[in-house]
């Protein structure tokens, strides 16, 4: 085999490791903090059958939440792309938009005149003022940012998430949300399970016990032959499902933020962005509704794809803006 060969082999390795690694730790990670609170930690926590059984029910409807939006994250990430969008606007939009705001007929969309004060000017990517992608090989809204590893442009990109594999975008971001948010309440309620495991069955926090509680050091500690490999499992589980809440909390309240000013997160972090643009919608209401769609609390207790994003003429303007010196 030659080492072009070889080279080609890695590289295809290493593509499906960008998008289905993270996935795939996740659901490791799920299925090990599930099993240990509920099969292993429990009984020794509970004498209670009852407690048990309520334990197990809502960890298996958390578990589900999880894998149900990442499958839908993953799934309408495809849905990302400028060109879904255009044709979008240009059918589907209207029509949910008329149904949505019964007081403004459809013929007012259509003639919709941008709202000059609120975006005035978009930074030009170009001479011309226009944004041209020389992958897609077309001109894109200045809204949209290629995606290398998704292949795409993506509308309204949020970031690129490596854990879950995909772009987060105006077609999937909701279910990332709530991803976030189901990820937090179960690690919320695995973290006290785990710690009580830590701190009865395999170390005291005082005085020195905190060691055993950190992964890398309780793997080493395991290598050197001091603690049994069960107990390495458990430190290093502990520790994953502590950062992992972090991780979920911190970037669920993030993007909760973000989409409260009307920003995505590579926006509100690029202050020219941020200076020469207002953010999405009027108020509240129509920046969740542009995320989430109509009934957009409802999408944390079950995925709602059929109700797209609602798009203001203001917001539809805004996204689809090829040339910023237009105005
Ligand atoms: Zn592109
Ligand atoms: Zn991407």
């Amino acid at each position: 085999m030659g080492l072009a060969m070889v080279n080609q082999k890695l590289a295809v390795l290493g593509e499906f490791l960008v998008k289905w690694g993270g996935t795939m730790l996740v659901t490791f990670v799920l299925i090990s903090t599930y099993y240990s609170c509920v099969h292993v930690i429990a009984e020794n926590m509970y004498d209670n059958p009852t407690h048990i059984y309520w334990l197990t029910l809502v960890a298996k409807l958390i578990i589900l939440e999880i894998a149900v939006n990442l499958a839908c994250f993953v799934y309408y990430a495809r849905y990302n792309s400028v060109t879904y969008w255009h044709r979008k606007s240009c059918v589907a939009d209207l029509r949910v938009y008329a149904e949505d705001n019964e007081a403004q007929p459809e013929v007012e969309y259509a003639c919709a005149q941008p709202t000059v004060e609120r975006h005035l000017s978009w930074e030009p990517a170009n001479e011309s003022g226009s944004k041209f992608c020389f992958t897609c090989n077309k001109e894109a809204p200045q809204r949209s940012h290629h995606c290398p590893l998704c292949k795409m442009c993506v509308l309204r990109k949020d970031h690129h998430c490596f854990i879950t594999g995909a772009c987060v975008g105006l077609g999937n971001q909701r279910y990332f949300m709530v991803f976030l948010f189901w990820c937090a309440i179960g690690l919320t309620i695995a973290m006290p399970h785990l710690f009580f495991y830590m701190n009865t069955e395999v170390a005291y926090w005082y005085p020195f016990g905190f060691v055993y509680y950190i992964g890398p050091i309780a793997v080493v500690r395991w290598i050197l032959g001091y603690v049994p490999f069960s107990q390495a499992c458990f430190s290093t589980l502990f520790s994953f499902a502590g950062a992992s809440l972090i991780t979920a909390g911190g970037f669920f309240g993030m993007q909760v933020y973000y989409t409260s000013q009307g920003y995505t997160m590579y926006e509100w972090h690029n202050l020219t962005v941020r200076a020469t643009f207002l953010g999405d919608g009027e108020n509240m209401g129509e920046r969740l509704r542009l995320v989430f769609g109509k009934h957009w609390a409802l999408n944390f207790l079950i995925p709602l794809p059929w109700n797209l994003p609602v798009l203001t003429p203001a917001i539809s303007d805004s996204l689809f803006r090829v040339r910023s010196k237009v105005l």
